[in-house]
């Protein structure tokens, strides 16, 4: 059946065929632009419409340093309710003196090695073996401001805080880049805090009368001692 035969069947009685088939031209020739006019603005809303790539390049990321340090470092610092901040006047910067360690295994070792009541300084950081790299520890002689464990010599242990980073710096290396920058947050925390002058910043070597390699000849405590100045 042709288009022609099948537009004679349809068509209502009484309707001029001519009609019909110029009807059917017209709306043809009127569809044509109106379909084209339609996906070109189908076309064009796709591309104003941003995909994903173009919102990350809109909305920047959230800095990471959004939040400022001190929230951070605050929170890490906190001591338990109700108990008052000693008047630390030193820093005092430890090694584990091991590969690997945190909080809990020096806590162990120093309890059962030595016989303390709990690991001997008041914050631990990480080098990626335990915990994190870089990730800081404070341990209960902090939280709740009791005398340290880490340096007998000058009496360090009733006016310092310990600070010990985990790893051997005498043997290899020095601390990891995240270990040192969480160590300078630290340490700019506390001298702000107490007032403590770069110069009171000592490795526990170089303190008189300490008898010890620690923190280990590759340790650059002048980092450490820098970014206690640059808080003044
Ligand atoms: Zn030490």
């Amino acid at each position: 059946m042709t288009l022609r035969d099948r537009i004679i069947r349809l068509r209502p009685p009484g309707v001029p065929l001519l009609f019909i088939t110029v009807g059917l031209v017209t709306a043809a020739l009127t569809a044509a632009p109106i379909a084209l006019i339609l996906a070109e603005r189908r076309a064009a809303s796709e591309t104003a419409r941003p995909d994903l790539t173009d919102l990350e390049e809109i909305v920047p990321p959230e800095p990471i340093c959004a939040a400022p340090d001190l929230t951070e470092i605050e929170r890490l610092t906190a001591l338990d309710s109700g108990v008052s901040a000693r008047n630390w006047t030193h820093i005092i910067i430890h090694h584990s003196g091991t590969e690997a360690g945190d909080y809990a295994s020096i806590d162990r070792y120093h309890r059962e090695e030595k016989g303390w009541s709990g690991a001997g300084y008041h914050f631990i950081i990480g080098n990626g073996t335990r915990t994190g790299d870089g990730e800081l520890e404070a341990t209960a002689r902090w939280t709740a401001q009791i005398i340290g464990a880490h340096c007998q010599a000058s009496s360090m242990n009733h006016r310092s805080v310990g600070i010990c980073f985990v790893g051997d710096f005498e043997q290899s290396s020095g601390p990891s880049p995240s270990q040192l920058a969480a160590g300078k947050k630290l340490v700019r925390h506390i001298v702000r805090k107490f007032d403590i002058p770069p110069e009171n910043i000592l490795g526990h070597g170089e303190v008189p009368g300490a008898q010890t390699a620690c923190p280990g000849a590759h340790f650059p405590l002048n980092v450490l001692r820098e970014a206690a100045a640059a808080e003044r």
